[in-house]
């Protein structure tokens, strides 16, 4: 027998009612093939340790020194002069974490965490009366195919509880690979980020031609019986043009897909790529109106295809 696989796993929420139909548990997986630079969650994107740290409550300034005496590495640099610098090369490799214990005041974060597949069963059953009717699992990211091996066992392990499973997705593995996880999937919304292959590779780091073939083997497929929603976080300046939505339209049609949901840009990742010491390039920029997100909907709906405005939607 094989070894049973493990995963890293960012974060777990349950009575989500944003990311599928009904009230779901939410299983963050750590680790994305993808670099938006828009993204929402940053800390998925590095897939190796990887220190969260508040200034907010961070207290240095009423003398604690706590997490510099912790780490045996000599990772923390912290005096009367500033709070906690974080060598974060050293950390990359750290297996211990003994900062995040030592800090009372919790300023210092690990959120990534190996589960086993009972681990992960282990939440769902419990959350399993909370769902209510219509309700069950998403799995989002990061991004969920890259650690395809175990979201399969865990999405058979769903399927004999009978829980209803969905994934938010890049899109971004191999076909094969992606027919054999949606074939395990009741619901799913892969986001189309750009239709422009430039545009795409600037905005994420990769080609969207590995994306579009996969969707439209999806929507080809026998061995998909589910439903597909379409996804774009929809940022001003880099996919809101007439000329994106027409050739998405396209794309759409030729495939008989009719589902799609426009997310509008938000900053909720600020916060962590800040306290990830990274740069954020969309502090000042993406912002949509809500004129221009009902003229894009309107669009969709001209061509006969279903268009849902934000994350309110009763899917
Ligand atoms: S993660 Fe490890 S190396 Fe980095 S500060 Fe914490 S204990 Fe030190
Ligand atoms: S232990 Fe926590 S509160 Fe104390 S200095 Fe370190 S990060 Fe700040």
């Amino acid at each position: 027998m094989g070894m049973t696989p493990t995963a890293m796993i960012f974060d777990i929420q349950s009575f989500s009612v944003h990311d599928g139909p009904g009230c779901r548990t939410n299983v963050f997986f750590d680790g994305c093939p993808l670099r938006c630079r828009w993204c929402a969650n940053p800390e998925s994107q590095l897939h190796r340790r990887q220190l969260l740290f508040s200034e907010r409550t961070c207290k240095w300034d009423q003398g604690c020194r706590a997490c510099r005496s912790a780490c045996s590495r000599g990772a923390l640099d912290v005096n009367d002069e500033h709070m906690p610098r974080i060598n974060r090369r050293i950390c990359a490799s750290c297996e211990t974490i003994e900062c995040v214990k030592s800090c009372a005041a919790e300023a210092l974060r690990e959120p990534v965490r190996e589960m086993s597949v009972d681990d992960v069963m282990r939440v769902l059953t419990r959350d399993m009366r909370d769902w209510g009717s219509g309700g069950g699992v998403t799995f989002t990211g990061g991004e969920p195919l890259m650690q395809s091996d175990f979201l399969i066992e865990v999405l058979k392990r769903c399927h004999e509880k009978m829980i209803h499973t969905a994934i938010e997705t890049s899109g971004f593995t191999s076909t094969e690979r992606f027919l054999d996880v949606f074939s395990l999937l009741d619901f799913a919304f892969v986001d189309v980020k750009n239709m422009d292959e430039e545009a795409h590779r600037w905005g994420t780091g990769v080609s969207n031609e590995q994306v579009l073939t996969n969707i439209a083997a999806l929507a080809h497929s026998d061995r998909w019986h589910g439903r597909l929603v379409l996804r774009q976080p929809t940022i001003a300046g880099y996919n809101d043009s007439d000329e994106n939505a027409e050739k998405l339209i396209d794309f759409m049609n030729e495939n008989d897909l009719f589902e799609i949901n426009l997310l509008k840009f938000h900053r909720l990742g600020q916060t962590k790529w800040e306290q990830l010491g990274l740069t954020y390039e969309y502090a000042d920029k993406g912002d949509m109106s809500d004129e221009r997100m009902s003229e894009l909907q309107d669009m969709y709906l001209d061509a006969g295809i279903a268009c849902y405005i934000g994350d309110n939607t009763p899917f």
